[in-house]
């Protein structure tokens, strides 16, 4: 029997874009996972330009803006198209490029000259740098129909009440369909511990009512619960998408990070396996994936991820508000993950001159804590 190039383990959207992505690298490939055709289970949301040029052909909607509240008087519109992405259509068309799909586990794994590890954030496969602490973005979701019109495309809206004493703040993420339902989303975007899925839950039927909707039909629930700001891996085991870090410490996202880096890190590892074996391919996956500028990025984001639990609704309004007037390249880069270093470290200056002492104040105690000290050493010391 001749032994794949690629073994892929892991069948969600990281693995299978790595494999197509492989594949069209002239790469023998196959996938493994439990159920490597089951439908994905999230509803997938992403910012266009952060997707691969044929985002068209697997969007649901894409919304030509979203709106950002964050009290009765403060709004801000963002630029999309935002898309909610078609999860069956994406993988349907990344299967295609895939035919060599293969029931089972880790555990079964064929022998292969690079097995990549896709099976999620935290997946005990993959060494990581340090121990894991992570925050928890948290969401209850559920797609409604509703009488009367629709709201607009909700990124965020933060109105309401602030929560009790010692819960962290939510917002509302609804997307309004084409077909008339919407998908409203109560969101935590980061706490520690993770607040429990119910009491999202509780919190997005008081918004509902206070919002005076009144829903005439159920149809489908999310539960969500994403480990953010997980160590990144250290690269002596081969890993892609949210197995590999790839999850914003900001947003939570990694899907078009997964799918944009798919052809760089497969090519990357088709020149290493010519002239090379696992480990040669190991390392260049890794490094496809996980530049020096990009660990060094992602430091910050990390160090934002902890300045950000410390806030509570009235530092969290004051954040956001600061943020979406930065120019469009700024804020956008920054949740897309791209900014250089440099870029954030600017960005991140000209915002602490902008926004008030009481946001001024969190971020001086995280600087001054641990998590000042590991952006520092983060910085000099990427790898
Ligand atoms: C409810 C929810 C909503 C989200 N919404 C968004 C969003 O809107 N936008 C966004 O960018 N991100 C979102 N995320 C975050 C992130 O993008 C997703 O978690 C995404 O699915 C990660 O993709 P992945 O392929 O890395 O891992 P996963 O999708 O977790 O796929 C892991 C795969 O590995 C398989 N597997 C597990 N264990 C094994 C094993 N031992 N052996 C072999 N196979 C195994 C699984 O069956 C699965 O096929 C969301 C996450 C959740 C949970």
């Amino acid at each position: 029997m001749t032994t794949l190039d690629v073994l892929v383990l892991g069948a969600g959207p990281a693995g299978l874009a790595l494999a197509a992505a492989c594949a069209r690298a002239g790469l023998s490939v196959a996938v493994m996972a439990p159920e490597p055709e089951a439908a994905w289970v999230p509803n997938y949301g992403a910012w266009a330009a952060e997707l691969p040029d044929d985002w068209c052909e697997w969007a649901e909607v894409a919304w030509p803006d979203v709106v950002v509240h964050l009290d009765d008087a403060r709004r801000h519109v963002l630029p999309g198209p935002y898309v909610r992405v078609d999860g069956r259509r994406l993988q349907a068309s990344l299967l295609t490029s895939v035919p060599d799909r293969r029931r089972g586990t880790a555990e079964d794994a064929p022998t292969a000259r690079l097995v990549v590890d896709t099976t999620g954030a935290e997946s005990p496969r993959v060494p990581r740098r340090g121990p894991a602490n992570p925050g928890w973005q948290v969401a209850w979701g559920e797609v409604l129909e509703v009488e009367g019109a629709p709201p607009d495309a909700l990124l965020m809206d933060w109105r309401g009440p602030a929560p009790p004493a010692g819960e962290p703040p939510s917002f509302l993420y609804a997307l309004p369909l084409p077909d008339g339902r919407w998908f409203a989303e109560e969101t935590v975007l980061v706490s520690r511990p993770g607040v429990a899925p119910e009491v999202l839950r509780a919190r997005l039927g008081h918004r509902l009512d206070r919002m005076q909707v009144s829903v005439r039909a159920r149809y489908e629930i999310e539960r969500c619960r994403i480990p953010m700001g997980m160590p990144l891996p250290i690269g002596s085991v081969g890993a892609f998408g949210s197995a590999a870090g790839f999850i914003h410490p900001a947003t939570g996202y990694s899907l078009a990070t997964s799918l944009r880096l798919a052809e760089p890190a497969a090519r990357a590892i088709a020149r290493a396996l010519e002239s090379g074996g696992s480990g040669e391919a190991t390392a260049a996956l890794h490094a496809a994936c996980w530049p020096e500028d990009r660990v060094r990025a992602w430091a910050f984001y990390r160090f934002g991820m902890e300045a950000f639990l410390r806030m509570d609704i009235a530092s969290v309004r004051e954040f956001f508000d600061t943020f979406f007037q930065h120019p469009p390249a700024v804020w956008g880069g920054w949740l897309a993950g791209e900014l250089p270093p440099v870029g954030i470290a600017s960005a991140m200056l000209a915002h602490f001159g902008r926004v008030g002492w009481r946001v001024r104040g969190e971020l001086v105690a995280t600087s001054l804590g641990p998590d000042g000290l590991r952006l520092a050493g983060n910085l000099l010391s990427p790898r």
